[in-house]
């Protein structure tokens, strides 16, 4: 398994197919796929021997000393990791929309709709109560 380093604040952060940011919000990384991710350019990728650090925990002990498992640090060129540069990367206040799909496809929606000319529930209703104030005046 994969995860990223930051060197600001030393966090370790697992990668997941959504981005995911470390404590300080410095680097940020996420899985393409199974197997290729993407990182952003201060962050360190590490990773994780899936077997030994299973076995390690499948098989922790009671009390002593633990299971060592085997964890590295990835070389800088990896042809499984894309480094994304900053000034390409969405800045963190904004990751949420992406990485919420349904908010995202509510916005983009609202925008078909805003070009599309179509009115929301607020405006129809404001519609509404002109239509109800004339009666009544
Ligand atoms: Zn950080």
């Amino acid at each position: 398994m994969k995860l990223i380093y930051c060197s600001n604040c030393h966090d370790v952060v697992r990668l997941m197919e959504n981005r995911r940011f470390c404590e300080c919000k410095n680097i940020w990384g996420r899985y393409v796929d199974n197997l290729y991710a993407e990182i952003s350019e201060q962050a360190i990728p590490i990773g994780f021997e899936n077997s030994s650090f299973y076995n390690a925990i499948k098989n922790r002990p009671k009390e002593g000393m633990g299971i060592k498992f085997n964890a590295f640090s990835i070389p800088e060129k990896c042809k499984t990791i894309t480094v994304v540069k900053d000034k390409d990367s969405i800045p963190p206040e904004e990751a949420w929309l992406f990485e919420n799909k349904e908010a995202l496809e509510s916005v983009k929606r609202g925008l078909d709709d805003a070009a599309a000319g179509r009115l929301s529930k607020f405006e129809e209703s404001l519609e509404e109560f002109d239509e109800l104030y004339k009666d009544l005046s």
